[in-house]
């Protein structure tokens, strides 16, 4: 890539896409393209084909989602399945037509089968069925990696595909309810010190694992790959380590300063008991994360902060 090629961001307002804007420019990238929801609705074929004929970017990082935790996956199911579909074929179809040098589709961990072993590979996708409560979501993503690989075997497209591992940073969803553990534990545990209670209650038994990626590492690796992969197999993004919600409960009190106890709540359920990927062919490209876990929850807790004190 070209410090002046031009690169669309496809939903730049996100965490993803986001902080994959903020990587370009830290790099020097200069011509940027993006769109809000309001100026461009990306589940509109004629928008969509207008855009890309109007604008003709050479590179697009395909980062827009309808996104959310359990229970928005499994309340808003036709959304997420029409939604999604619609934004990618739309997307990579266009890219297509309009001759872009190279796009990268951003799947997800959770797509894989909900039995597949640990820690997740590549090839593990499509050898099994998936988790019910968000079977949509995955269905519409793993129709985004078909179609980029099939644009590649038919047409000759250089488009790849990324799985990236849970995320969490700047611009995070912090909804108590429909957000994923971090937020979630980041915004109770700050909550619970301003008003001074005895307790915090995180879900479950507290022994599921799982593995966090900072979103701007993350961003760095797209950024990488966009510039060194161009085969058509998928490559998982994470750091390869993970800790029980227990310990992920222990560093968020600590870090936001929390003085009472944990109590969990075994009626809560706990999920996957382990979700962690294999990152051996990352590591082998050359890409490894540099943000400690402890580092990111740090930075996450002062956006958080800084969203609060606006809110206020
Ligand atoms: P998952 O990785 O798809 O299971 O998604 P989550 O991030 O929602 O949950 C991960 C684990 O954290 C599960 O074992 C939850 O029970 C546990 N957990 C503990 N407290 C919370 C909370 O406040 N919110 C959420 N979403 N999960 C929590």
């Amino acid at each position: 890539m070209l410090l002046s090629d031009k690169i669309y961001i496809a939903g730049h307002r996100g965490m993803v896409g986001g902080a994959i804007k903020r990587a370009l420019e830290k790099r020097g990238f200069t011509n940027l393209l993006v769109r809000t929801s309001a100026e461009l609705d990306l589940r509109s074929q004629v928008e969509v084909n207008q855009f890309f004929r109007e604008e003709q970017p050479a590179y697009v990082f395909l980062a827009a989602a309808k996104v959310g935790g359990i229970v928005a996956n499994n309340t808003y199911r036709a959304e997420f399945l029409y939604d999604n579909l619609m934004i990618e074929t739309n997307i990579i179809h266009a890219a297509y037509e309009t001759g872009v040098k190279k796009l990268m589709f951003l799947g997800s961990s959770c797509i894989y089968p909900k039995m597949a072993p640990q820690p997740l590979k590549e090839e593990y996708l499509l050898t099994g069925l998936l988790e019910p409560t968000n079977e949509p979501y995955a269905i519409a993503k793993i129709a985004g990696i078909k179609l980029c690989e099939a644009y590649r075997d038919q047409y000759g497209c250089n488009f790849i595909s990324v799985m990236p591992t849970n995320l969490y940073g700047m611009g995070d969803n912090y909804h108590p309810q429909n957000s994923h553990v971090l937020p979630a534990l980041i915004g109770r545990f700050h909550e619970a010190k301003e008003r001074g209670d005895a307790a915090v209650v995180v879900w479950g038994s507290g022994t599921p694992k799982r593995e966090f990626l900072y979103a701007d590492d993350l961003a760095d690796a797209c950024v990488f790959l966009m510039e060194t992969y161009n085969d058509k197999s998928l490559v998982n993004i994470g750091t390869g380590e993970d800790l029980s919600i227990k310990e992920l409960a222990y560093l968020v009190k600590e870090i936001t300063g929390f003085e009472g106890d944990i109590v969990f709540d075994t009626s809560k359920p706990d999920g996957t008991p382990r979700k962690l990927m294999d990152v051996s062919k990352l590591h082998g490209l050359g890409w490894k994360h540099t943000t400690s876990l402890k580092e990111g929850i740090r930075a996450a807790y002062q956006d958080f902060l800084k969203k609060a004190h606006a809110m206020a």
